[in-house]
């Protein structure tokens, strides 16, 4: 089993199809999104229907849920909520119902997937090691894959102490086996760790064995500049 592993895409056009192209070239058919396919970006109907129409396992996140009208708007910041209602007033009818046809937490044979985190699937963010280990006692499976904090991530545990944290640049993880990972492959349209280049995944699973490759990469980020 081999997937790419994308999050927070935000309406990035020219990023999320630098991704895709990444991911073919890897030849990965299988693509999981942990949310926030919309809010901030100026292509938030291109965007849902790519994940769409490449039929990516996705979960529903923040900024999604506020469009399907579920979400306060209040919770939001002030740009993100100016971005949230001029972001609501261009959705197509096909957009608005892919969003709400999306599910919340979802769980598989041996991983799982949300937005923010497991206790908490729409706000609560996984930024240090102690929210970290609350999110490992609710998650079910040996493996939890997140977003919503735009920082590539990983922890690992064991039942001692959480170990881990952000991840820096293109990186490479053989999982041990006895470990149990929460991981945040960062976010594609808009990273909030100082790098500006989309960030993604690939996850590959051989003999019970887990293998996370974090990549980094460059696009048009002045195509998008100009469209904001
Ligand atoms: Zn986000």
């Amino acid at each position: 089993m081999k997937f790419g592993l994308v999050s927070d895409i935000h309406g990035n056009l020219p990023a999320l199809e630098e991704v895709l192209d990444e991911f073919e070239r890897r030849h990965i058919g299988t693509i999981i999104c942990c949310g926030d396919i919309i809010g901030y970006g100026p292509w938030p109907n291109e965007c849902a229907m790519l994940v769409r129409d490449r039929k990516m396992i996705a979960v529903r996140g923040n900024h999604d849920t506020l469009i399907v009208g579920d979400s306060e708007i209040e919770e939001f910041s002030s740009n993100a909520r100016k971005a949230g209602l001029w972001t609501r007033d261009q959705l197509l009818p096909e957009t608005r119902e892919f969003l709400a046809s999306l599910p919340l937490p979802t769980q598989f044979e041996n991983f799982a997937i949300t937005h923010a985190s497991f206790r908490d699937p729409l706000w609560e963010y996984i930024f240090d090691r102690r929210v970290a280990y609350h999110n490992f006692h609710v998650l079910e499976t040996e493996i939890g894959f997140f977003g919503h904090s735009h920082i590539p991530t990983i922890f690992q545990w064991n039942g001692g102490d959480v170990l881990g944290g952000q991840i820096v640049d293109d990186f490479e993880l053989l999982c041990e086996p006895s470990e149990r990972y929460l991981i945040n492959p960062g976010s594609v349209g808009q990273p909030r760790d100082g790098d500006w280049r989309a960030s993604c995944m690939i996850v590959a699973a051989q003999n019970g064995a887990w293998q996370v490759q974090i990549r980094r990469l460059e696009y048009s980020v002045e195509e998008t500049r100009e469209e904001m």
